[in-house]
């Protein structure tokens, strides 16, 4: 009896399938995102290397690519991934990005910039888009109010540097040095329909990152239109969430917490790393883990104590520097950690470092990660320390700091763990 029910309804879904296989045969699926394909990391990687390769004698305008940051982002109305790493340009107000697809068959890779307005502090992003090629050369541009794409740049015909005493509505007049995308590559802007159907918020078309042309494949028609959320940095993290905020548990007394160690004995140094993403480089994300977390703990016999570094008051790329407070880290997750024994004399060093400290807190260049890797050289122990960019600034971050853990040659007597978990508890007493 059941043989029977599963053989009739095993010829039923294959004359099914045999309808629905001949219905594509004669109709073959027109995919509308059929000249755009996700490039695999090694090829994005290589593709990046010989071209800064080639162009690195002759090329001012990119001065540093981070290909350990390279991370893959949506591409809205598609299923194909736009590969994003993390780059420098000469400009230092600018937070750019290589973004690599391939485009009918071929890679591509453009430079994206963004270059915020100067009023800051504001939850949607305001002020320019450029795309160039990786030698700073116009490809494209936008200017963008509230997240919306409000104008496109053009370029200007042969008035080079007419621009000069010209005002950006986004940085005031042009200057010498200016940041500013207006200025610096002579555009002049063409007012864009923002409330258009092609025109979501904070995402550009992938058509205004490439050229389409030499395709009959290439145009998008109605609301088709595939588009990149310029605001999604690493996984998710937009331009608002990048806040760093003080500990939910912070130390009063960070010498009366380090007391109970005695000095002139060893012990055991473990740094723990929260990533923002676990096992992937980005710096920040909206999930929950925002920038992650970067602390130590020292264990002596049955005393331990775990402490990290923070803002007193809340940090962001637009408020970045600030006097600093401990946090008791205790029970914390992290993603990945490393542990060594230290002797006496570094113990010694860590504890003096945190009761003598007074550098204030810098998003950029003392942060969390920052304050770990100076402990660890006060052990003598040299760790990695790359280095990411975001929107109006950069620096060490536990994204980058995490997977450079996991990836460095471990020196002899130290351990690591890769599956996280829990951070150690506090323990033990004295008077
Ligand atoms: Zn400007």
């Amino acid at each position: 009896m059941k043989t029977t029910n599963l053989l009739k309804i095993a010829i039923v879904l294959f004359g099914l399938s045999f309808l629905l296989w001949n219905c594509q045969d004669e109709q073959p699926l027109t995919s509308p995102d059929n000249t755009i394909k996700t490039v695999a990391i090694n090829e994005a990687l290589e593709h990046l290397n010989l071209l800064t390769v080639s162009q690195r004698s002759k090329n001012q305008y990119l001065t540093d690519i981070n290909t350990k940051s390279i991370n893959y982002q949506k591409i809205k109305k598609s299923n194909e991934l736009l590969a994003v790493i993390n780059a420098k340009t000469i400009y230092k107000g600018r937070y750019s990005r290589v973004l690599v697809l391939k485009v009918n068959d071929k890679i591509e890779s453009v430079l994206f910039s963004m270059t915020p307005n100067t009023e800051k502090e504001n939850k949607l992003y305001t002020g320019e888009l450029l795309i160039t090629d990786l030698s700073g050369n116009f490809i494209n541009g936008y200017r963008v109010k509230k997240s919306k794409l409000v104008a496109q740049f053009v370029k200007r015909g042969n008035t080079k540097l007419l621009s000069r005493g010209e005002t950006c509505p986004d940085h005031g007049e042009c200057t010498e040095g200016s940041n500013c995308v207006f200025c610096t590559q002579e555009l002049e802007e063409v007012v864009i329909n923002s409330n258009s159907g092609s025109n979501t918020t904070q995402h550009v078309p992938v058509t205004g990152l490439y050229d389409y042309t030499g395709t009959e494949q290439g145009g998008n028609s109605g609301d088709g239109t595939m588009s990149w959320n310029f605001g999604s940095d690493g996984g998710g993290g937009s331009t608002e969430s990048i806040v760093i905020e003080s500990p939910e548990s912070s130390i009063e007394d960070i010498e009366e917490y380090l007391k109970c160690f005695n000095k002139t004995k060893s012990a055991k140094l473990t740094i723990y790393v929260n990533q923002p993403i676990a096992n992937n480089g980005s710096a920040f994300t909206t999930g929950t883990d925002k920038a992650g977390h970067a602390f130590i703990s020292i264990t002596q016999g049955d005393i331990t104590r775990v402490y990290g570094f923070y803002p007193e008051g809340n940090a962001s790329p637009y408020s970045p520097n600030g006097t600093f407070i401990f946090g008791n880290n205790e029970n914390n997750l992290f993603d990945v950690s490393i542990s060594f024994n230290i002797n006496s004399v570094s113990l010694n060093n860590i504890i003096n470092d945190a009761n003598n400290y007074t550098s204030n807190y810098d998003l950029n260049t003392n942060n969390c990660t920052d304050f770990v890797i100076q402990t660890a050289g006060l052990c003598g122990v040299n760790l990695p320390d790359p280095q990411s960019s975001w929107l109006n600034g950069g620096g060490s971050n536990p994204g980058a700091f995490g997977q450079a853990l996991r990836n460095m040659n471990l020196p002899s007597g130290m351990t690591r763990n890769t599956s996280g978990g829990s951070a150690n508890s506090n323990n033990g007493k004295c008077n």
